[in-house]
């Protein structure tokens, strides 16, 4: 699945292309995305000029002239791709953007679980989510306050994207290693001090992640992580193993040993 490392990978090259272009023809191919974007939706997108592509945890959005805009889930496996108009539509494409310029965007996807919405302006959609990670104005003072009521383990309260947007499966074991809090520890009881060392650990994490988020997109094996998939190898802080423990039916990665 992709996470927002990948995702901002992926909004970043979707921008490179399509701010400031103009959507011609929209197209749904798949009978999922055809239902999420019905023909008045696309009548009333086309034509219309990209002036702003921004993502939001793992959402990606695309602002439109007229104030409307296109919301765009990978959900488990969406991705990218980028061609030209005369060029086939790539195999999985659900739906394709042609642009002004020849260029086809096209949102590709095997499994047909991404999601494309339109909204029209002064209607976007409600998307439920925290602050960004990366936002310079998120203190631990804050996290600390949107965890105070949680009785559930750390781990889970991460991956709600009402506390910080857009933090997945990864990321929640890669920032808990980082601050050496074991993922059961009850969230609402986290001292201000261990709040602060997770929000620098996530920062991290994600940090490292968008660094590698190239070698996610070109399909090559890279192990960036510290703990993630790491089972049984040695921790990369005290050599101990990593283990795997199972909450909520998620896989959860730590250290025994660093994270107490
Ligand atoms: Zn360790």
């Amino acid at each position: 699945m992709p996470e927002l490392p990948e995702v901002e990978a992926a909004a970043v090259l979707l921008r490179s292309v399509i701010l400031g272009r103009t959507l011609m023809t929209l197209a749904a191919h798949h009978p999922s995305q055809q239902r999420q974007l019905p023909t008045t939706a696309i009548r009333r997108a086309s034509g219309q000029r990209v002036v702003r592509v921004e993502r939001r945890g793992k959402h990606q959005l695309i602002h439109l002239n007229d104030g409307g805009l296109l919301h765009i889930h990978f959900r488990m496996n969406g991705d990218w791709e980028f061609t030209h108009i005369s060029d086939p539509f790539p195999r999985y494409a659900r739906v394709t953007f042609d642009l002004d310029n020849g260029a086809r965007i096209s949102l590709t996807d095997s499994r047909a679980l991404c999601t494309v919405r339109y909204y029209a302006s002064g209607r976007p959609p409600v998307l439920a989510l925290g602050p960004e990670a990366d936002d310079p104005a998120l203190t631990a003072v804050a996290v600390r306050h949107s965890l105070a009521t949680k009785r559930g383990p750390i781990k889970a309260a991460l991956l709600d994207q009402r506390v910080i947007a857009g933090i997945g499966n990864i990321y929640a074991s890669e920032a808990l290693w980082r601050a050496r809090i074991s993922p059961s520890a009850i969230a609402g009881a986290l001292t201000l001090a261990q709040v602060k060392r997770l929000l620098t650990g996530l920062r991290a994490a994600l940090a490292d992640g968008v660094r590698n988020a190239g070698h996610y997109r070109t399909g090559g094996r890279v192990t960036p992580f510290k703990v993630y998939d790491r089972e049984g190898e040695p921790c990369k802080r005290c050599g101990k193993k990593i283990r795997r423990i199972v909450q909520a039916g998620r896989s959860t990665y730590n250290c025994a040993n660093c994270q107490r």
